[in-house]
C-alpha cells in the first residue's frame, strides 16, 4: 500500500489541502492516472448532439480518434457544464454497441434484417406517399376545403436542432399533415 493511503486523511489535509477536496482525498490509483485530455493530439469545439439545449463540448482527438469529450467553458450556454448524457457522449462515438447498420423488422417478422440505407430511405418515401394519397381529404361534407391528411403524423425528437425542426414543420405542413409534435412538448 502506498504512503498516500497509509497517512490518515486528517494529516493529509493538514499537508496543504485543508478542505480535503484535492490531493488529500485522492487515492493512490487516482494519483497514477493520466487524463486523456492531457495526451490528446488536438481539441475540437463542438455542440452536444443529444438535446436542443446545445451545450458546448470540447472533443479530444488522438490518432484521429475521439478519446474524450468534456464541457466547453467558452460556451455561453453551458459554461463548461454537461449533464450526465452529454458527459457520456464519448461512448456515443466509441461504444461497441453503437449500431451502424439499418435494421428492419418487417410486419409479423420475428427477426431483424439488415438493409442498405438507400433501400430503407426508398421504403420510407414509398410508404409516406402511399399513405398520403390514400388518406388525403380535399373537402369536408359541406364542401369546405380541407387539403389535409390525418394519416401522417410527425413526432420530432429533442435531439433535433432549431433548423431541423423548422424544416420538419415546413415540409410536413406543405405535405398536408396536421399532427406535428415535438417530444420536448410532451
Ligand atoms: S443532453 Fe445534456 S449536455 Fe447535451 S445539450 Fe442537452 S443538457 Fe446539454
Amino acid at each position: 500500500m502506498s504512503s498516500r493511503i497509509s497517512v490518515p486523511p486528517f494529516l493529509r489535509q493538514l499537508r496543504g489541502d485543508p478542505l480535503g477536496l484535492g490531493r488529500a482525498a485522492q487515492s493512490s490509483r487516482s494519483a497514477r492516472l493520466e487524463p486523456r485530455t492531457r495526451t490528446a493530439d488536438r481539441v475540437v469545439q463542438s455542440v452536444c448532439p443529444y438535446c436542443a439545449v446545445g451545450c458546448g463540448q470540447k472533443v479530444y482527438v488522438k490518432d484521429e480518434k475521439v478519446v474524450q469529450i468534456e464541457g466547453d467553458p467558452d460556451s455561453p450556454i453551458s459554461r463548461g457544464r454537461l449533464c450526465p448524457k452529454g458527459s457520456a457522449s464519448e461512448a456515443y462515438v466509441n461504444s461497441p454497441m453503437r449500431e451502424h447498420r439499418v435494421r428492419y423488422r418487417r410486419p409479423h417478422g420475428t427477426e431483424w434484417e439488415e438493409l442498405d440505407l438507400e433501400t430503407a430511405m426508398d421504403m420510407i418515401a414509398d410508404r409516406f406517399l402511399e399513405t398520403r394519397a390514400r388518406t388525403w381529404e380535399d373537402a369536408d361534407e359541406d364542401g369546405r376545403p380541407l387539403n389535409r391528411t390525418l394519416g401522417v403524423a410527425v413526432l420530432g425528437g429533442a435531439t433535433l436542432d432549431t433548423e431541423e425542426n423548422y424544416l420538419l414543420k415546413k415540409i410536413f405542413t406543405a405535405a398536408g399533415a396536421v399532427s406535428i409534435e415535438n417530444q420536448a412538448r410532451i
